[in-house]
């Protein structure tokens, strides 16, 4: 979703990675947090595969092994499932089969659903669509305080978005396979709707 933020953080993380800024300790400490509230809410959609736990950083082996538990019958729940279309892939938090149909779960410690939770989720939507062939619900989970949380049913905004985000994921494919930097100075995109990870090489140029 970087992409939707600003394409030059996308072809920035795609053929520059080493340039981005480590995290802070402040976003590492929030990242732990999402962890552990990810793993509070996993252990009520238990018993599961975990493809993270299997596999590690080796992400390029993801949607293969997801495959490869899809294909055996019966229900089932993966966490972190790959999906991959179109050169793009997708890490599902919590995906579900229940018979012939399939069920989305984005899992954050934010208390509100805002625009980018929305096309995060619309963007799996799409990439499960091409992949699974089968209907899909999609659902986010959100904090509600420390210790509980709630389930919403987003299908339908996800479906309406769906059309927009494969028109953005051709354009996204466009910048990628051109090669060539895009030029954009920095502005309100690099905080919004996340600080992103290549302020620090961008303030140093001159555009
Ligand atoms: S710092 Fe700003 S201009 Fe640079 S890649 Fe990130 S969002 Fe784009």
């Amino acid at each position: 979703m970087k992409g939707l933020q600003c394409p030059k953080a996308l072809f920035l993380n795609v053929y520059k990675p080493r340039l981005k800024t480590p995290f802070s300790a402040e976003t590492k400490a929030l990242m732990t947090d999402g962890r552990k509230f990810e793993a509070t809410v996993r252990e009520a959609f238990l018993p599961a595969i975990d493809v993270s736990k299997t596999l590690g950083p080796k992400f390029a082996a993801y949607a293969q092994f997801t495959k490869g538990c899809l294909a055996k019958e019966g229900d089932l729940t993966l966490f972190e499932a790959g999906l991959e279309h179109n050169k793009v892939l997708v890490l599902v938090d919590m995906l579900k089969r229940i018979g012939n149909c399939y069920e989305l779960y984005e899992i954050k410690r934010s208390t509100q659903l805002t625009p980018s939770i929305l096309n995060d989720a619309a963007m799996q939507y799409v990439v499960a669509k091409n992949v699974l062939q089968a209907p899909i619900q999609s659902f986010v989970v959100l904090r509600v305080n420390e210790y509980d949380y709630q389930i919403t049913d987003i299908s339908q905004a996800v479906a309406s978005l769906a059309p927009s985000i494969t028109a953005e994921i051709e354009q996204q494919l466009q910048i990628l396979a051109q090669g060539k930097e895009p030029l954009i100075a920095t502005g309100p995109q690099c905080n919004s709707p996340y600080p992103c990870d290549f302020k620090s090489y961008c303030g140093g140029l001159l555009l």
